[in-house]
Protein backbone atom coordinates (compact mmCIF):
# COMPACT_ATOMS: atom_id res chain seq x y z
CA UNK A 1 0.00 0.00 0.00
CA UNK A 2 0.48 3.40 -0.76
CA UNK A 3 2.63 5.68 -0.65
CA UNK A 4 1.00 9.33 -1.27
CA UNK A 5 1.75 9.31 -5.16
CA UNK A 6 2.78 12.86 -5.55
CA UNK A 7 5.44 12.05 -2.65
CA UNK A 8 6.55 9.18 -4.57
CA UNK A 9 7.34 11.48 -7.07
CA UNK A 10 9.94 13.49 -5.50
CA UNK A 11 11.30 10.72 -4.20
CA UNK A 12 14.65 11.00 -5.50
CA UNK A 13 14.35 14.64 -4.15
CA UNK A 14 14.21 13.50 -1.37
CA UNK A 15 17.48 10.85 -1.52
CA UNK A 16 19.05 14.40 -2.50
CA UNK A 17 18.34 15.93 0.92
CA UNK A 18 18.52 13.00 2.62
CA UNK A 19 22.47 12.12 1.28
CA UNK A 20 23.40 15.78 1.78
CA UNK A 21 21.87 16.23 5.11
CA UNK A 22 24.08 12.27 5.87
CA UNK A 23 26.68 14.10 4.56
CA UNK A 24 27.04 17.39 6.45
CA UNK A 25 26.40 15.93 10.03
CA UNK A 26 26.02 18.47 13.19
CA UNK A 27 26.45 17.55 16.85
CA UNK A 28 23.55 18.93 19.09
CA UNK A 29 23.18 23.06 19.43
CA UNK A 30 25.40 22.79 16.46
CA UNK A 31 22.72 22.09 13.54
CA UNK A 32 23.25 25.18 11.90
CA UNK A 33 23.99 24.26 8.47
CA UNK A 34 21.09 21.93 8.86
CA UNK A 35 18.86 23.97 10.38
CA UNK A 36 19.60 27.06 7.37
CA UNK A 37 19.28 23.91 4.56
CA UNK A 38 15.50 23.41 6.58
CA UNK A 39 14.68 26.84 6.88
CA UNK A 40 15.34 27.29 3.35
CA UNK A 41 13.13 24.63 1.62
CA UNK A 42 10.15 25.45 4.23
CA UNK A 43 10.11 29.42 3.01
CA UNK A 44 10.72 27.97 -0.73
CA UNK A 45 7.65 26.11 0.57
CA UNK A 46 5.93 29.37 1.20
CA UNK A 47 5.67 28.12 4.68
CA UNK A 48 5.94 30.93 7.70
CA UNK A 49 9.24 29.65 9.47
CA UNK A 50 10.75 30.87 12.77
CA UNK A 51 14.09 30.17 13.59
CA UNK A 52 16.22 29.88 16.78
CA UNK A 53 13.62 28.38 18.85
CA UNK A 54 16.05 26.24 21.59
CA UNK A 55 18.91 27.21 20.16
CA UNK A 56 18.87 25.75 16.58
CA UNK A 57 15.52 25.03 16.59
CA UNK A 58 13.08 25.51 13.25
CA UNK A 59 9.55 25.59 13.62
CA UNK A 60 7.26 26.72 10.12
CA UNK A 61 3.48 27.11 10.30
CA UNK A 62 1.22 25.84 7.29
CA UNK A 63 -2.51 26.84 6.77
CA UNK A 64 -4.98 24.26 5.05
CA UNK A 65 -7.67 25.15 3.03
CA UNK A 66 -10.29 24.38 5.50
CA UNK A 67 -10.77 26.50 7.92
CA UNK A 68 -10.12 25.45 11.99
CA UNK A 69 -9.14 25.72 15.19
CA UNK A 70 -7.30 22.68 14.99
CA UNK A 71 -3.89 22.82 15.01
CA UNK A 72 -1.48 19.44 14.78
CA UNK A 73 2.46 19.43 15.81
CA UNK A 74 4.56 17.20 13.77
CA UNK A 75 8.01 16.70 14.79
CA UNK A 76 11.50 15.73 13.42
CA UNK A 77 15.34 15.86 15.24
CA UNK A 78 18.35 17.27 13.60
CA UNK A 79 21.35 16.45 15.27
CA UNK A 80 23.89 13.45 14.59
CA UNK A 81 26.14 11.22 17.18
CA UNK A 82 29.86 11.71 17.75
CA UNK A 83 30.76 8.31 15.92
CA UNK A 84 33.63 8.15 13.47
CA UNK A 85 31.37 6.44 10.15
CA UNK A 86 32.77 3.31 8.69
CA UNK A 87 30.42 3.48 5.87
CA UNK A 88 32.36 3.53 2.55
CA UNK A 89 29.60 4.84 0.02
CA UNK A 90 29.51 8.61 -1.79
CA UNK A 91 27.14 10.17 1.12
CA UNK A 92 29.32 9.21 3.77
CA UNK A 93 30.34 12.09 6.43
CA UNK A 94 32.70 14.70 5.40
CA UNK A 95 33.01 15.81 9.24
CA UNK A 96 35.42 13.92 11.30
CA UNK A 97 34.10 12.04 14.65
CA UNK A 98 30.27 13.22 13.60
CA UNK A 99 27.53 10.76 12.00
CA UNK A 100 24.56 10.29 11.49
CA UNK A 101 24.42 7.51 13.04
CA UNK A 102 20.55 7.17 14.78
CA UNK A 103 18.69 8.62 11.11
CA UNK A 104 18.26 11.69 11.97
CA UNK A 105 18.59 12.82 8.45
CA UNK A 106 15.88 10.09 7.48
CA UNK A 107 13.60 12.31 10.18
CA UNK A 108 14.40 15.80 8.99
CA UNK A 109 14.23 14.71 5.53
CA UNK A 110 10.73 12.83 5.85
CA UNK A 111 9.33 16.10 7.52
CA UNK A 112 10.35 17.99 4.83
CA UNK A 113 8.91 15.77 1.81
CA UNK A 114 5.63 15.89 4.19
CA UNK A 115 5.93 19.94 4.78
CA UNK A 116 6.51 19.81 0.74
CA UNK A 117 3.16 17.82 -0.13
CA UNK A 118 1.58 19.73 2.20
CA UNK A 119 2.43 22.59 0.79
CA UNK A 120 1.20 22.06 -2.77
CA UNK A 121 -2.32 20.62 -1.99
CA UNK A 122 -3.18 22.05 1.57
CA UNK A 123 -5.68 19.43 1.93
CA UNK A 124 -6.36 19.53 5.59
CA UNK A 125 -8.01 22.00 8.38
CA UNK A 126 -6.49 24.50 10.76
CA UNK A 127 -2.91 24.33 10.62
CA UNK A 128 0.13 22.27 11.11
CA UNK A 129 2.88 23.12 13.02
CA UNK A 130 6.37 21.70 11.78
CA UNK A 131 8.62 21.28 14.57
CA UNK A 132 12.34 20.67 13.98
CA UNK A 133 14.29 19.84 16.61
CA UNK A 134 17.88 20.45 17.54
CA UNK A 135 19.72 18.23 20.39
CA UNK A 136 17.84 15.24 20.28
CA UNK A 137 20.70 13.08 21.56
CA UNK A 138 21.79 15.63 24.32
CA UNK A 139 18.13 14.86 26.28
CA UNK A 140 17.52 15.83 30.19
CA UNK A 141 16.55 19.19 30.78
CA UNK A 142 19.20 20.50 28.16
CA UNK A 143 18.01 18.75 25.20
CA UNK A 144 16.46 19.83 22.57
CA UNK A 145 13.16 18.96 23.34
CA UNK A 146 12.42 20.70 27.27
CA UNK A 147 14.96 23.70 25.70
CA UNK A 148 12.25 24.58 22.58
CA UNK A 149 9.38 23.88 25.60
CA UNK A 150 11.25 26.05 28.29
CA UNK A 151 11.79 28.87 25.45
CA UNK A 152 7.69 28.77 24.50
CA UNK A 153 7.55 26.42 21.86
CA UNK A 154 3.84 25.49 22.77
CA UNK A 155 2.76 29.00 23.87
CA UNK A 156 4.17 30.50 20.55
CA UNK A 157 2.77 27.83 18.69
CA UNK A 158 -0.35 26.34 20.33
CA UNK A 159 -0.62 22.46 19.30
CA UNK A 160 -3.38 20.54 19.83
CA UNK A 161 -1.61 17.19 19.95
CA UNK A 162 2.03 16.26 18.50
CA UNK A 163 3.54 14.01 16.70
CA UNK A 164 6.75 12.47 15.91
CA UNK A 165 8.11 9.13 14.66
CA UNK A 166 12.00 7.27 14.60
CA UNK A 167 13.26 4.47 11.98
CA UNK A 168 13.63 1.47 13.67
CA UNK A 169 16.56 -1.31 12.22
CA UNK A 170 15.07 -4.91 12.46
CA UNK A 171 11.20 -4.07 11.15
CA UNK A 172 10.75 -4.02 7.46
CA UNK A 173 10.53 -0.67 5.44
CA UNK A 174 6.80 -0.25 4.84
CA UNK A 175 5.89 -1.36 8.42
CA UNK A 176 4.93 0.72 11.06
CA UNK A 177 4.47 0.27 14.43
CA UNK A 178 2.53 2.16 17.41
CA UNK A 179 1.13 1.58 21.16
CA UNK A 180 -1.18 3.32 23.63
CA UNK A 181 0.79 4.12 26.98
CA UNK A 182 4.95 3.66 27.66
CA UNK A 183 6.75 2.65 24.84
CA UNK A 184 9.83 3.54 25.44
CA UNK A 185 12.37 3.61 28.50
CA UNK A 186 12.76 6.42 31.09
CA UNK A 187 16.74 7.26 31.47
CA UNK A 188 18.97 8.24 34.19
CA UNK A 189 22.35 8.92 35.02
CA UNK A 190 24.41 8.77 38.19
CA UNK A 191 27.91 8.78 38.84
CA UNK A 192 29.60 7.38 42.23
CA UNK A 193 33.06 9.11 43.40
CA UNK A 194 35.14 7.11 45.73
CA UNK A 195 37.73 8.46 47.78
CA UNK A 196 40.80 7.56 50.26
CA UNK A 197 44.42 8.56 50.58
CA UNK A 198 45.51 6.01 48.27
CA UNK A 199 48.56 4.37 49.01
CA UNK A 200 51.67 2.20 47.66
CA UNK A 201 50.82 -0.85 46.04
CA UNK A 202 52.40 -2.75 48.15
CA UNK A 203 50.93 -1.17 51.82
CA UNK A 204 47.33 -1.67 51.08
CA UNK A 205 46.48 -1.31 54.94
CA UNK A 206 47.71 1.89 54.85
CA UNK A 207 44.46 3.37 53.71
CA UNK A 208 40.76 2.06 51.76
CA UNK A 209 41.56 0.61 48.30
CA UNK A 210 39.11 2.51 46.11
CA UNK A 211 39.50 0.30 42.99
CA UNK A 212 38.61 -3.06 45.35
CA UNK A 213 35.74 -0.93 46.90
CA UNK A 214 34.71 0.26 42.63
CA UNK A 215 34.49 -3.59 42.19
CA UNK A 216 32.51 -4.20 44.73
CA UNK A 217 30.07 -1.46 44.03
CA UNK A 218 29.77 -3.29 40.61
CA UNK A 219 28.71 -6.07 42.01
CA UNK A 220 25.92 -4.80 43.82
CA UNK A 221 24.57 -2.42 42.14
CA UNK A 222 22.96 -5.52 40.13
CA UNK A 223 21.05 -6.32 42.76
CA UNK A 224 18.36 -3.60 42.35
CA UNK A 225 16.98 -4.70 39.29
CA UNK A 226 17.39 -8.38 40.65
CA UNK A 227 16.27 -8.08 44.39
CA UNK A 228 15.51 -4.70 44.66
CA UNK A 229 12.47 -4.89 41.88
CA UNK A 230 9.74 -6.21 41.18
CA UNK A 231 10.50 -9.46 38.85
CA UNK A 232 7.60 -7.99 36.76
CA UNK A 233 8.60 -4.29 36.15
CA UNK A 234 11.42 -3.74 33.82
CA UNK A 235 15.01 -2.22 35.43
CA UNK A 236 17.98 -1.68 34.36
CA UNK A 237 21.12 -0.59 35.75
CA UNK A 238 24.74 -0.38 33.49
CA UNK A 239 27.86 1.22 35.01
CA UNK A 240 29.60 1.65 31.32
CA UNK A 241 32.34 3.75 32.64
CA UNK A 242 34.90 3.22 35.28
CA UNK A 243 37.65 5.47 35.38
CA UNK A 244 40.82 5.63 37.75
CA UNK A 245 44.75 4.75 38.72
CA UNK A 246 47.77 5.93 36.51
CA UNK A 247 50.27 3.88 37.79
CA UNK A 248 50.76 -0.33 38.27
CA UNK A 249 52.50 0.06 41.59
CA UNK A 250 50.33 3.08 43.36
CA UNK A 251 46.62 2.38 44.78
CA UNK A 252 44.67 5.48 43.58
CA UNK A 253 43.22 7.75 45.71
CA UNK A 254 39.86 8.37 43.58
CA UNK A 255 37.97 5.89 41.44
CA UNK A 256 34.93 6.96 39.59
CA UNK A 257 31.94 4.64 38.48
CA UNK A 258 29.30 6.06 36.14
CA UNK A 259 26.39 5.17 33.88
CA UNK A 260 22.40 4.89 33.23
CA UNK A 261 19.03 3.69 34.71
CA UNK A 262 16.77 3.04 32.26
CA UNK A 263 12.97 1.87 33.58
CA UNK A 264 9.80 1.98 32.65
CA UNK A 265 7.44 2.47 35.69
CA UNK A 266 7.83 5.50 38.05
CA UNK A 267 7.95 2.67 40.94
CA UNK A 268 10.76 1.09 39.48
CA UNK A 269 12.35 4.76 38.35
CA UNK A 270 11.72 6.02 41.90
CA UNK A 271 12.99 2.84 44.12
CA UNK A 272 16.64 2.82 42.09
CA UNK A 273 17.91 6.21 42.96
CA UNK A 274 18.02 5.39 47.17
CA UNK A 275 18.86 2.11 46.28
CA UNK A 276 22.48 2.91 44.56
CA UNK A 277 23.22 6.00 47.06
CA UNK A 278 22.54 2.86 50.18
CA UNK A 279 24.66 0.28 48.30
CA UNK A 280 27.43 3.03 47.68
CA UNK A 281 27.63 4.27 50.91
CA UNK A 282 27.00 0.62 52.92
CA UNK A 283 29.81 -1.15 50.71
CA UNK A 284 32.02 2.62 50.95
CA UNK A 285 31.57 2.11 54.85
CA UNK A 286 33.19 -1.14 54.97
CA UNK A 287 35.82 -0.70 53.09
CA UNK A 288 36.66 2.29 54.73
CA UNK A 289 36.31 4.72 52.16
CA UNK A 290 34.29 7.82 50.77
CA UNK A 291 31.87 8.29 48.82
CA UNK A 292 29.56 10.64 46.91
CA UNK A 293 26.32 9.89 44.22
CA UNK A 294 25.20 11.86 42.01
CA UNK A 295 21.88 11.01 40.20
CA UNK A 296 20.49 12.70 37.96
CA UNK A 297 16.93 12.37 36.05
CA UNK A 298 17.29 12.74 32.43
CA UNK A 299 14.41 11.34 30.04
CA UNK A 300 10.93 10.72 31.45
CA UNK A 301 9.30 7.82 30.22
CA UNK A 302 7.26 8.16 26.75
CA UNK A 303 3.56 7.91 26.85
CA UNK A 304 1.83 8.12 24.43
CA UNK A 305 -1.88 9.43 24.57
CA UNK A 306 -4.75 6.51 23.90
CA UNK A 307 -6.69 9.24 21.35
CA UNK A 308 -3.35 9.74 19.83
CA UNK A 309 -2.30 6.50 19.77
CA UNK A 310 -5.46 5.84 17.68
CA UNK A 311 -5.13 8.79 15.40
CA UNK A 312 -1.40 8.01 14.81
CA UNK A 313 -2.94 4.05 14.01
CA UNK A 314 -5.70 5.07 11.92
CA UNK A 315 -3.17 7.77 9.81
CA UNK A 316 -0.65 4.19 9.63
CA UNK A 317 -3.26 2.24 8.23
CA UNK A 318 -4.00 4.26 5.08
CA UNK A 319 -0.23 4.48 4.09
CA UNK A 320 1.20 1.18 5.42
CA UNK A 321 -1.88 -0.97 5.21
CA UNK A 322 -1.24 -2.82 8.68
CA UNK A 323 -0.07 -1.83 11.79
CA UNK A 324 2.17 -3.37 14.27
CA UNK A 325 0.39 -2.26 18.13
CA UNK A 326 1.66 -4.28 20.40
CA UNK A 327 5.43 -3.49 19.50
CA UNK A 328 7.88 -4.71 22.18
CA UNK A 329 9.38 -2.48 25.04
CA UNK A 330 12.45 -0.78 24.40
CA UNK A 331 14.63 0.35 27.23
CA UNK A 332 16.06 2.72 24.56
CA UNK A 333 15.11 6.37 25.56
CA UNK A 334 13.63 9.54 23.50
CA UNK A 335 14.20 13.21 24.30
CA UNK A 336 10.20 13.29 22.25
CA UNK A 337 8.83 12.34 25.91
CA UNK A 338 9.33 15.65 27.24
CA UNK A 339 7.43 17.13 24.27
CA UNK A 340 4.63 14.15 25.38
CA UNK A 341 4.60 15.09 28.99
CA UNK A 342 3.65 18.73 27.91
CA UNK A 343 1.14 17.97 24.96
CA UNK A 344 -1.15 14.80 24.27
CA UNK A 345 0.29 13.13 21.11
CA UNK A 346 1.89 9.70 19.96
CA UNK A 347 5.61 8.23 19.15
CA UNK A 348 6.03 5.84 16.75
CA UNK A 349 8.45 3.65 14.71
CA UNK A 350 9.22 3.43 11.06
CA UNK A 351 10.28 0.51 9.34
CA UNK A 352 14.28 0.62 8.52
CA UNK A 353 15.04 -3.12 7.30
CA UNK A 354 17.31 -5.70 8.87
CA UNK A 355 19.10 -4.77 11.71
CA UNK A 356 22.32 -6.83 10.73
CA UNK A 357 25.57 -5.61 9.69
CA UNK A 358 26.28 -2.89 11.94
CA UNK A 359 23.11 -1.32 10.64
CA UNK A 360 21.46 -0.59 14.50
CA UNK A 361 21.05 2.82 15.88
CA UNK A 362 24.68 4.15 16.99
CA UNK A 363 26.09 1.79 15.24
CA UNK A 364 29.37 3.48 12.66
CA UNK A 365 27.93 1.19 10.10
CA UNK A 366 24.64 2.59 10.58
CA UNK A 367 22.37 4.27 7.82
CA UNK A 368 18.73 5.47 7.56
CA UNK A 369 17.15 3.50 4.43
CA UNK A 370 16.24 5.66 1.52
CA UNK A 371 13.44 3.53 1.21
CA UNK A 372 11.41 4.62 4.30
CA UNK A 373 11.78 8.25 3.34
CA UNK A 374 8.35 8.79 1.14
CA UNK A 375 6.74 6.46 3.77
CA UNK A 376 7.34 8.71 6.75
CA UNK A 377 6.58 11.53 4.52
CA UNK A 378 3.34 9.87 3.79
CA UNK A 379 2.78 8.84 7.26
CA UNK A 380 2.75 12.60 8.46
CA UNK A 381 1.16 13.89 5.32
CA UNK A 382 -1.92 11.74 6.55
CA UNK A 383 -2.01 12.75 10.23
CA UNK A 384 -2.34 15.69 8.58
CA UNK A 385 -5.36 14.85 6.44
CA UNK A 386 -7.05 13.35 8.53
CA UNK A 387 -10.38 14.61 9.54
CA UNK A 388 -10.73 15.07 13.69
CA UNK A 389 -13.98 15.54 14.98
ZN1 LIG B 1 20.01 8.29 18.97
ZN1 LIG C 1 17.40 9.00 17.32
Amino acid sequence: MPIINRIAEFQDDMIAWRHHLHAHPELSYQEVETAKFVAEKLRSYGLEVHEGIGGTGVVAVLYGQEESRRSIGLRADMDALAIEERNEFSHRSTRKGVMHACGHDGHTTMLLGAARYLSETRNFAGRIVFIFQPAEEMGGEDGGAARMIREGLFESFRCDEIYGIHNWPGMDVGTFAVKAGPMMASGDSFEIEITSTGMHAAQPQKGADVVLTAGHMLVALQQISSRNTDPLDALVVSATQIHGGDAYNVLPNCVTIRGTVRAFSPAARANAEPAIRRIAAGIAQSTGAHCAVNYEQQYPTLINNEDAAQTAEQAAKTIFGKVDTNPPHTMIVEDFAFMLEDRPGCYGWIGNGPDDNGRILHSAWFDFNNAALPYGASYFAALAESRFE
